[in-house]
C-alpha cells in the first residue's frame, strides 16, 4: 500500500512511524479521511503517555472482549477509515476466529470511500463485507451517520466499534448492544459508554483480542461468562487514566 516503508524495525520509534505511514497511505488510497489524520495525532499523544504498551487493565479488557465475542449470537466488527488503514488483515483474522461479520461504518460517509474500504478488506482476505446495503438506521443519530446494514450492526448483539465517535457509540449502547470500544482516550464518550472499553492502540489491541479468543475458543460458556463478569469497565478506565496521568515513562 502506497510507498514502501523502509524504516528498520530496530528504530526506537518504529511502531509509531509505521502507524503514521499506514494512516498516510490510507489517505492516499482514499480509505482514510483527513479527519482521520487528526484522530491519529490525538491517539499517538495518548499512546506516548501510556508508554506505548498494553497495560494489564487493557489486557483484561481484551480478554473480556474475546469472551463476549465468543458468547455472542450475532457479533459484528465495525471498520472505519483509520481501522482499515491500520489493521485490515488483523480485523479479518479476528472476524474469522470469533465468527463475526465485518461492516464498514464510516463517519464521513461517501460511496467512493465506502467502496474503497470494502475493496481494501477484500485485498486483505475478507470474503463478505457488510455496509453497502445501508437499509437500516441507528435511532437518534442524524442523516447518513446513522446508516447501517439491517442484517449487520442493526441486528448485532455484540459490536466492536474501534475509534468510534461518541454520539454513535452512545446511540448503539442505547439500542441495548454490548459494545466493545477501542480508544486510547479513557475520557472519550465512546470509552465511557462501552461495556468493554479497551484503552490501547488498535495495532496492539486487535491481535491481542484474537490471541485471547484462540485461547478461550474451546472453553465452556460458564468460563466465558466468568471472564465477562470479572471485568469491571470503571476500574479499567480508572487504571488507564491513572497510567496516562502518572505513568513512569522510563
Ligand atoms: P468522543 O468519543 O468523545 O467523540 P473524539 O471526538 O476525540 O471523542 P473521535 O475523533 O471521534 O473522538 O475518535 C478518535 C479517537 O480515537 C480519539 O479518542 C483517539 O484518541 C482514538 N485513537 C486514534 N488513533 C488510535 C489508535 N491507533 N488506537 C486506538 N485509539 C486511537
Amino acid at each position: 500500500m502506497g510507498e514502501e516503508f523502509d524504516v528498520p524495525e530496530s528504530h526506537p520509534r518504529y511502531q509509531s512511524l509505521l502507524t503514521r505511514h499506514r494512516i498516510e497511505a490510507g489517505v492516499e488510497k482514499g480509505i482514510t479521511s483527513k479527519q482521520g489524520l487528526i484522530a491519529e495525532g490525538r491517539g499517538e499523544a495518548l499512546d506516548y503517555l501510556l508508554g506505548e504498551t498494553t497495560i494489564p487493565s487493557a489486557d483484561a479488557a481484551e480478554r473480556a472482549a474475546a469472551a463476549h465475542l465468543l458468547l455472542a449470537d450475532h457479533p459484528v466488527l465495525s471498520v472505519n477509515g483509520n481501522v482499515a488503514a491500520l489493521v485490515p488483515g488483523e480485523m479479518v483474522e479476528l472476524a474469522a476466529v470469533v465468527d463475526a461479520a465485518l461492516e464498514v461504518n464510516i463517519f464521513h460517509r461517501t460511496e467512493e470511500r465506502l467502496n474503497a474500504i470494502v475493496e481494501h478488506l477484500h485485498e486483505h482476505g475478507a470474503t463478505d463485507v457488510k455496509g453497502q446495503t445501508a437499509d437500516a438506521r441507528i435511532p437518534g443519530i442524524d442523516h447518513e451517520r446513522a446508516t447501517v446494514d439491517a442484517d449487520g450492526i442493526y441486528e448485532a448483539d455484540v459490536v466492536v466499534v474501534p475509534l468510534e465517535d461518541g454520539d454513535r457509540a452512545a446511540a448503539l449502547a442505547e439500542m441495548g448492544k454490548t459494545e466493545i470500544v477501542v480508544d486510547l482516550n479513557p475520557l472519550s464518550r465512546s470509552a465511557q459508554t462501552a461495556a468493554v472499553p479497551i484503552v490501547d492502540n488498535i495495532m496492539r489491541a486487535i491481535p491481542n483480542v484474537t490471541d485471547h479468543a484462540r485461547d478461550l475458543q474451546d472453553a465452556p460458556a460458564s468460563e466465558l461468562r466468568t471472564v465477562v463478569d470479572e471485568f469491571d469497565a470503571d476500574d479499567a478506565l480508572a487504571a488507564a487514566e491513572d497510567a496516562i496521568r502518572s505513568g513512569d515513562l522510563a
